[in-house]
């Protein structure tokens, strides 16, 4: 044994003995600095504006809250170390088993699992390859495949890796594409067009024996979605964290084949030389990924649709009286698939465009963030928008918040009316 090892076995029996090892009873032996053992708000301390989220699970805006069982569950984790891999392991065991998949891994999210599942397709079969990525991939196939209406930002996710983007549109030219350097394809399940639909594109891929990644990551409800787009047949399929499940920000699934599952573990943390490294997840925030699937498990499709739309109802009721608006309820097909409220008003007669009232409720007090495609030409994906359209995305609402949004949206738009 190491002296450290023994002097930390010491002091730590030594502590528990004396009954030392409460936190407070540590902590409350430095009477200069005042400890709040449940927490002091350090947003207040840090003088960050708390928000109500009435945009939806946005990135910029945190994308949601966590449910009470699965902070309490972060919370405890917090107070133990355990071994990193033990628990990655464990954890992946235990989502896979509940998502009926063959392997699992929580991930620093679905962008994260998207570098992480890139670089298991590069590497499978050969452990000395990790270290190989982002630079000397010449040796490794390196080439992905995606439809043109399938590119987005998060291809970045794959670059990472080193690999190179080959695009297609029609099915032909798909057939077309693959070579001996093919290593993935990509399929992005909510773009809104593209020729191959994901049955012909998972066939065609098979054929030539390469795995298809589905990112899936805004994608649920249904909670069915957890494992419809594995059992279709897709190698990897990744969802956020953070988005409808309500896990942690910072975490994400990447569910999929035993053996590219594996192969993405090499990758990551806490192996060093890896694309991974630098997207460790904690332990508490591991504990809070699978905790948030066991509470999403917990939900129905129909319970959470009939609450959104109990939270749209009441804020159009709120808003009864403003002359000449009009709403829907708008369910988007794939993507933040929930009801969202999408109101409109005459402009000649309530004389604040949409930006300019959102503009009033993120200034105002309580700040309220609404749905970015409000006032907006086109909408964020699936969600109808103009420029005289405002969207209230009330899934991410706290109880009581609903009330609070339509008390705020009543009064800035009846200022307004001329
Ligand atoms: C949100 C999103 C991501 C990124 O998810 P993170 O969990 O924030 O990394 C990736 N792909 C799509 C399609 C998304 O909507």
């Amino acid at each position: 044994m190491t002296n450290f090892a023994t002097r930390r076995r010491f002091f730590g029996n030594a502590l528990a003995t004396a009954g030392l090892l409460e936190a407070s009873a540590l902590a409350g032996t430095d009477t200069a600095h005042p400890v709040h053992a449940d927490g002091e708000d350090y947003y207040d301390k840090l003088g960050v504006t708390k928000i109500i989220n009435a945009a939806g699970t946005y990135t910029m805006f945190t994308a949601s809250i966590m449910p009470p069982s699965v902070q309490a569950a972060v919370a405890k984790a917090a107070k133990h170390p355990v071994r990193l891999g033990e628990l990655q392991k464990k954890a992946g065991e235990y989502l896979a088993k509940k998502l009926k998949c063959e392997g699992a891994l929580v991930s620093a999210g679905a962008a994260s699992a998207l570098t992480l599942g890139t670089a298991a397709c590069m590497t499978v079969g050969n452990r000395k390859a990790p270290e190989l990525l982002p630079t000397e991939v010449s040796g490794l196939k390196n080439e992905v495949i995606v439809q043109k209406a399938h590119r987005y930002g998060y291809d970045h996710a794959m670059k990472n890796c080193g690999v190179r983007i080959v695009e297609v549109e029609t099915p032909e030219e798909y057939e077309r594409a693959f070579t001996e350097r093919t290593v993935m394809t990509n399929f992005f399940n909510a773009a809104e067009q593209g020729q191959i639909g994901r049955e012909d594109w998972i066939r065609v891929a098979h054929k030539h024996g390469v795995p298809c990644f589905n990112d899936a990551a805004a994608d649920v409800p249904p909670i069915s979605n957890l494992w419809n787009y594995t059992q279709m047949g897709f190698d990897l399929v990744t969802f956020s964290g953070g988005k409808g499940i309500r896990g942690p920000q910072n975490a994400g699934l990447l569910l999929g084949r035993k053996d590219l599952i594996e192969a993405a573990a090499w990758n990551n943390n806490p192996f060093d030389e890896t694309v991974g490294r630098g997207m460790k997840v904690a332990k508490e925030q591991i504990i809070g990924m699978v905790a948030a699937v066991d509470w999403f498990l917990s939900q129905t499709d129909e319970g959470m649709d009939a609450e959104f739309r109990r939270r749209a109802n009441r804020i159009a009721a709120g808003l009864k009286g403003i002359p000449t608006l009009t709403h829907e309820i708008h369910v988007p097909p794939v993507a933040n698939h929930i009801p969202h409220l999408v109101i409109r008003y005459d402009p000649a007669r309530v004389k604040k465009s949409p930006l300019e009232i959102a503009e009033i409720l993120r200034t105002g007090s309580p700040a309220i963030e609404l749905n970015p495609s409000t006032g907006r030409k086109s909408g964020t994906t699936g969600l109808p928008s103009d420029e005289n359209t405002i969207v209230v995305g009330v899934w991410m609402l706290e109880p009581g918040e609903d009330l609070i949004v339509a008390r705020r949206l009543h009064e800035v738009l009846s200022k307004a009316v001329a």
